[in-house]
């Protein structure tokens, strides 16, 4: 089999979790399978990056950070490379590559601007300082392996901060350059999160998007298996920071995967599915502290014997958009106007309601968007305004809540338990919507209600249970 595992940032987080991940895949390698890594940024790493490229930009640069940076690095060197030449080796790389974050960071506080290009260029360092680490770390374990840049093998679009790749390029620079490795037994290691553009200019794919890129590089080798090492056993029926009973989830669809991720469970990056959809490859989400645990398998079946509402999810950091006047009854076009001006923000929407009185419409975008959508709308819908169409456009930060299952499709009285749960719980839902799909309720509540929301419903639908114990 060609597997090709991802190890998220807690997974690489310390020499012991790299050691770790080391001997993981090279357990896999010894039962004969080719084994393709993908690495994150060590823990935090990732954020401190856009934290000092954020810094840099008001001019506060200082060589702190790379300083911090570095020894980091060179512990898990120390810990984990016994052979001086290939220790020295490592750091040199580990080296140039902070060389050249340092020298963009001094760049951004002599010019104090920050595009996402360049945001780009900083923020997917941590992944090109993780790979020779973990790479070496397999050498020294006596297992081939070479370190390799994604913007090698990912080809994308332009879209900064949220790239997409371009599969066709993709596959034949990921087969030309991975091919030969597998065949001569190495585990190439690459980096996650980035890619790069057809002239070379590096990329990423959003935050939390090394799932992505593991999927991307097992679509574009035809892998056989994707496996998620992360710090959780597997996709549970609720985030485990919000409800401690939750419970894994053995089997699920890739239907649900892709909606529980795009509905917050942060275990996934929301586009980690597409790819492997589309060639039906199986993902698997595995806990790196716990191995022996069997995760989740995401396939084209899922579990069609588990009942409707499988698991609960949260966003956060998000705003409601109304828009809303009683004399918008009737006025055509207001709502096609109102997502003009949206797509023209570039900003993506979560979630639409539409009151049938029709003197309401409203949704959820992410909460850095809205006040530069609320601007473009005000001024957009200027005239309506002043007629007094509408009254006001508003934008509040709220969060929302959704209850998902393929088997909610058909099965009656679901609603009923989630606004019963709802209302038993004293939780004030703003805005509800659900999809043809029939595969998600999503409602808006206020922010401090996302976790006793996601609590109540859990219990409700007494998820915590097996599944044959559960209500639909
Ligand atoms: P990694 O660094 O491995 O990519 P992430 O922090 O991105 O890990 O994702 C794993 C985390 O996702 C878990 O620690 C958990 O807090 C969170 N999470 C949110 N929702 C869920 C869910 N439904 N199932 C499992 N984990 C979830
Ligand atoms: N290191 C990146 C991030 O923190 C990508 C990832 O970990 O998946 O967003
Ligand atoms: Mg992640």
């Amino acid at each position: 089999m060609l597997i090709v595992m991802k190890f998220g940032g807690t997974s690489v987080g310390s020499a012991e979790r790299i050691a770790q991940a080391a001997d993981l895949a090279i357990a896999s390698a010894k039962k004969g399978h080719q084994v393709v890594t993908v690495t994150s940024a060590m823990s935090g790493v990732t954020n401190l990056l856009i934290e000092a490229a954020t810094n840099a930009a008001r001019g506060q640069w200082t060589t702190d950070v790379r300083q911090q940076l570095f020894g980091r690095h060179e512990k898990v060197a120390d810990a984990l490379i016994p052979d001086p030449a290939r220790r020295t080796a490592a750091l040199e790389e580990i080296d140039r590559r902070l060389d050249r974050f340092e020298k963009l960071c001094y760049g951004l506080s002599m010019v104090h601007e920050l595009t996402p290009r360049l945001l780009d260029a900083i923020s997917g360092t941590g992944e090109m300082l993780a790979a020779p680490l973990v790479s070496a770390a397999i050498g020294a374990r006596g297992t081939a392996s070479s370190a390799v840049d994604a913007t090698e093998l990912i080809v994308t679009t332009e879209q900064f901060g949220g790239a997409e790749p371009l599969m066709d390029a993709t596959r034949e620079k990921t087969a030309a350059r991975l091919r030969p490795m597998l065949t001569a037994g190495a585990i190439p290691v690459v980096t996650g999160f980035i890619g790069a553009t057809a002239d070379g200019v590096l990329t990423t794919l959003g935050r939390g998007g090394s799932d992505y890129s593991a999927s991307i590089v097992g679509a574009a080798l035809d892998a056989d298996e994707i496996w998620i090492w992360t710090d959780v056993d597997g996709v549970m029926t609720a985030n485990p920071g919000d409800v401690p009973e939750a419970r894994t989830l053995a089997e699920i669809s890739y239907s649900e995967a892709s909606e529980l991720a795009y509905y917050g469970a942060k275990v996934l990056h929301y586009k980690t599915i597409i790819p492997a959809f589309r060639q039906r490859i199986p993902v698997r989400i595995l806990n790196s502290f716990n191995p022996s645990h069997t995760g989740t398998r995401v396939s084209v079946e899922g579990d069609p014997s588990a009942p409707g509402v499988k698991a609960v999810t949260a966003i956060r950091g998000v705003s409601l958009i109304t828009i809303s006047g009683t004399g918008m009854q009737g006025i055509p076009g207001i709502v096609a106007r109102a997502f003009d001006v949206v797509a023209d923000e570039g900003a993506n929407v979560l979630m639409i309601s539409q009151a049938s009185s029709e003197n309401n419409i409203c949704f959820v975008i992410s909460t850095n968007e809205a006040p530069r959508v609320v601007k473009a709308l005000r001024a957009a819908l200027e005239i309506d305004l002043s007629r007094g169409h509408i009254e006001e456009i508003t934008g509040q930060p709220v969060a929302v809540v959704a209850a998902v299952g393929d088997r909610m499709r058909g099965t009656p009285g679901i609603a009923a338990t989630v606004f019963g749960a709802l209302g038993a719980a004293g939780i004030n839902v703003t805005a509800i919507s659900q999809g043809s799909s029939e595969r998600n309720i999503s409602m808006v509540v206020a922010e401090g209600d996302a976790a006793p929301a996601v609590r109540a419903l859990h219990q409700a639908f007494r998820l915590h249970l097996a599944p044959a114990a559960a209500v639909s």
